[in-house]
């Protein structure tokens, strides 16, 4: 099968480190909220401050994420499909870090069409951490939407959006999807 996957939010936690950042900066991130509770604008000029630091390179990880989409390429195709093209250093410190932490992928691609991309692409399923772009990917393409829990992309229960805890459960679910057919 083939499987899309963003990055932050599912394999990199910017959130928590981006949410340190502004907290230094005396602002409380509302954690239930995809933008923290702040202007469009604003967000971007926070992240474009913080992106002086190379976040991409050093970032963490969330438990079992890289051993997940590993785990998931040995038997499927891997599309990683993720915007940070957003900011100049982008690219390249996705591609060094990907690299860095042995992360398996058939293809990369930056952009904000993750629909498009998914259509383009036939993808079966797609790994999602908004709820917008999950949205968005099911209504463009045929992919069904993983959705990893957080407190920021709550919603009711929808069609082709299932949300799992974490990478773990994508795995087996995936999994015995396999099994059946
Ligand atoms: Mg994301």
């Amino acid at each position: 099968m083939k499987i899309g996957i963003d990055l932050d939010g599912v394999v990199y936690d910017i959130i928590g480190p981006f949410d340190k950042f502004i907290k230094e900066k005396g602002i409380t991130p509302v954690e239930t909220e995809y933008n923290r509770g702040l202007e469009k604008e604003v967000i971007r000029n926070y992240f474009q401050e913080m992106n002086k630091q190379n976040p991409f390179l050093w970032i963490p990880t969330f438990k079992y994420a890289v051993e997940g989409v590993n785990k998931l390429a040995e038997d499927n195709s891997i599309f990683i499909i993720t915007h940070r093209d957003w900011c100049e250093n982008g690219r390249v410190d996705t591609l060094k870090r990907l690299e860095k932490d042995n992360v398996r992928f058939d293809y990369l691609s930056f952009t904000k069409k993750k629909g498009e991309k998914a259509a383009h692409f036939g993808l079966d399923y797609f790994i999602e951490d908004s709820i917008v772009n999950a949205r968005y990917i099911k209504q463009m393409s045929k992919a069904d939407v993983f959705l990893i829990d957080r407190p920021y992309n709550q919603a009711d229960k929808e069609s082709r959006i299932f949300r799992v805890k974490d990478m773990r459960e994508v795995v087996s679910s995936i999994g015995s999807i396999g099994n059946y057919k």
